[in-house]
């Protein structure tokens, strides 16, 4: 039976790839670990939570004596490393937190993962693993920065982050890269664009804007509300990661994305007239500091190499 820690999974994405998991591959075990911070809910997860292929665990990916006691525990085939802090308002407040979790987490993981998975652990020029292991970053299409008018990120496009965030993200992406460089650990990277759809936290600007809709409360769009998002359903965004995971070449990065580019306004303006509401709700307020005017993402590689 094949093993894969999730880290994250009781978040908006994490939980959906579970779901998706279980139902794709009833063969598989999955490992759920998360910190069960503000944004992890174990609700997103009540449907399966019987299932007896599925754990749950408690942990914070920083702890590194937790992750190796997992690893000593249950014979893991693959991680898919979700757990992150990933509202870019939040790094804009409180960043260190973001760094913590985003860098050294994703460090601690991969180096207890290296520990288990290498054949001679105790041997630093090793570069052999045991047979199908896998280590997944999932990261966002907001490590290359922002785009003008045209253009689209490709996997070559540099890194230029602008929030905390989005450093936090890139820095974990090398680090990753790096264990694959140094140490031949076994390894893929998706950047993956805007998601919507269910279990989405409600700070985040979809399930923000349907909840006030619903209270009648002020909707408040940032600026002009003319940053632009290239929008994918969740769901589309796991079947992409379940893609990497087995078909993905070894060290290679797959930019995720559905040619889906909306303004926040027009977003705004679609919920606004699907549930029936009045424009008068939009409230402009003051722009946030470093905030990317369009991102669009462009997936010929996966597409094409991966199907
Ligand atoms: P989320 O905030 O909904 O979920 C994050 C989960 O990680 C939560 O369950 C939280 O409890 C857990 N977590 C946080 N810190 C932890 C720690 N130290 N140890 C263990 N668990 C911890 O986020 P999301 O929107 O589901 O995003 C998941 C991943 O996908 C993130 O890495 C994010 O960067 C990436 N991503 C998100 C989007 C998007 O549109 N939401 C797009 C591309 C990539």
């Amino acid at each position: 039976m094949k093993t894969i820690l999730v880290t994250g999974g009781a978040g908006f994405i994490g939980s959906n790839f579970i779901k998706l998991m279980l139902n794709r591959h009833p063969d598989y075990r999955i490992i759920n670990v998360d910190a069960l911070t503000y944004a992890g809910n174990l609700e997103n997860l009540k449907d399966i939570k019987d299932n007896p292929n599925y754990i749950f665990i408690k942990a914070d990916i920083r702890d590194r004596v937790k992750i190796d006691e997992i690893f000593t525990s249950y014979d893991i085939d693959n991680v898919v490393n979700f757990a992150a802090e990933s509202h870019v308002d939040r790094s804009i407040v409180e960043p260190e937190l973001f760094l913590t979790t985003n860098i050294i987490g994703t460090q601690v993981v991969l180096d207890v993962a290296k520990k288990h998975w290498n054949l001679k652990p105790n041997d630093k020029y090793c570069r052999e693993y045991k047979s199908g292991v896998k280590f997944l970053q999932v990261s966002t299409d907001e490590v290359y920065g922002a785009l003008g008018a045209t253009g689209m990120f490709k996997e070559t496009t540099p890194l230029m982050p602008n929030s905390p965030y989005s450093a936090s993200k890139a820095s974990a992406d090398m680090i990753v890269r790096a264990y694959h460089e140094t140490f031949g650990m076994p390894v893929n990277i998706t950047r993956c664009s805007n998601n919507y759809g269910p279990n989405q936290f409600p700070e985040k600007l979809i399930p923000l804007m349907i909840n006030n809709c619903l209270k009648d409360k002020d909707l408040p769009i940032y600026g002009d509300g003319m940053q632009i998002r290239d929008w994918l359903h969740v769901s589309d965004h796991c079947s992409a990661i379940d893609t990497v995971l087995h078909k993905g070449v070894v060290g290679e990065v797959y930019n995720v994305g559905g040619n889906n580019e909306k303004a926040n306004i027009d977003i705004v303006k679609l919920i606004i007239k699907t549930m029936g509401k009045s424009e008068t709700l939009i409230k402009h307020i003051k722009d946030r500091p470093g905030h990317d005017r369009r991102y669009a993402i462009d997936n010929t590689k996966i597409t094409t190499q991966l199907g």
